[in-house]
């Protein structure tokens, strides 16, 4: 074995990204010596863009990533994808495989339900719909692209938080564009003052966004947690700083 001897400058990674762990790495990898690119979906309108080369949009699926790997002489991919980006995860494990390039997964630990709290986890986004009942007051942390499935509930209040608010929600929707991290005190005072019965979120993990957890738990909210995707299997980090461990790994014993 040859640990510790192969030199990784130059080193050419692509992240999928999308998160703070995403760019936190480009960072980290940078300052390494490596040779990073990182490629964001091109959602948002505002997105915070990491150290390194940065290409925006999709690749045309498998075959079209598969081509960009080859084309641009990937030597590794790093899935730091949200843990509730499906697809594009899927795409890549099967096109590192078509071109024959090493990938892992970065993916952040799933939250567990808070000592205390009411908590219903539910399969899918229609399954937290319809877990709502009639005359609930929700608090909405779904994401922008999400929330289609909640619109054609109309015997609950909604109040929606999001990064970016897309045009033509309903009027009668409360709207809050904010990105975290967010407080505890800050989630208690919020559902204080909207009156809040429900919290509605996706399992993304994490603790920049875990605090309404915490005061949903304190309030006593039941908390309804959309249970993450099942992605094919792939070597997976649930830390940044264990995928650059990994990623020093891999390139220095092959
Ligand atoms: P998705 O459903 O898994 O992907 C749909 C398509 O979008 C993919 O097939 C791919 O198009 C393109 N795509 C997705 N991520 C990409 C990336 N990083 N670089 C280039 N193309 C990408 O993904 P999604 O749920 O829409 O999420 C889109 C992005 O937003 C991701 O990068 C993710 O990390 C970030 N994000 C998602 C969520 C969420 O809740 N889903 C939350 C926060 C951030 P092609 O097939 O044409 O390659």
């Amino acid at each position: 074995m040859n640990w510790g001897n192969r030199d990784t400058t130059g080193r050419r990674i692509l992240i999928l990204g999308g998160t703070t762990e995403a760019r936190e790495l480009a960072g980290l990898l940078v300052k390494a010596g490596y040779a990073v690119t990182t490629s964001l979906a091109g959602r948002t309108d505002t997105p915070r863009f990491p150290e390194g080369v940065v290409r925006m949009g999709g690749f045309g699926g498998r075959e079209g990533l598969a081509e960009y790997l080859k084309s641009n002489r990937i030597e590794m991919v790093v899935d730091a994808t949200h843990p509730f980006a499906a697809q594009i995860s899927a795409n890549a494990v099967a096109a590192a495989a078509d071109a024959k390039v090493r990938l892992i997964r970065l993916e952040r630990p799933a939250w567990k339900k808070p000592e205390g709290a009411i908590w219903l986890e539910v399969g899918s986004t229609l399954d937290a719909v319809h877990a709502l009942p009639r005359g609930a007051r929700v608090l909405l942390t779904v994401g922008r692209q999400d929330l289609g499935q909640f619109l054609a509930q109309t015997n609950v209040e909604f109040v929606a938080r999001m990064i970016e608010v897309p045009a033509g929600l309903p009027t009668d929707w409360t709207v809050i564009a904010a990105r975290g991290p967010f407080t505890l005190e800050g989630e208690t005072e919020l559902m204080e003052e909207h009156g809040i019965t429900h919290l509605v979120t996706k399992n993304s993990g994490g603790a920049q966004v875990a605090a309404k957890l915490a005061a949903a738990t304190q309030l006593s909210i039941p908390i309804i947690v959309i249970r993450r995707p099942r992605l094919p299997r792939a070597e997976t980090v649930d830390s940044v700083a264990w995928a650059q461990e990994a990623i020093a790994r891999i390139f220095r014993t092959g």
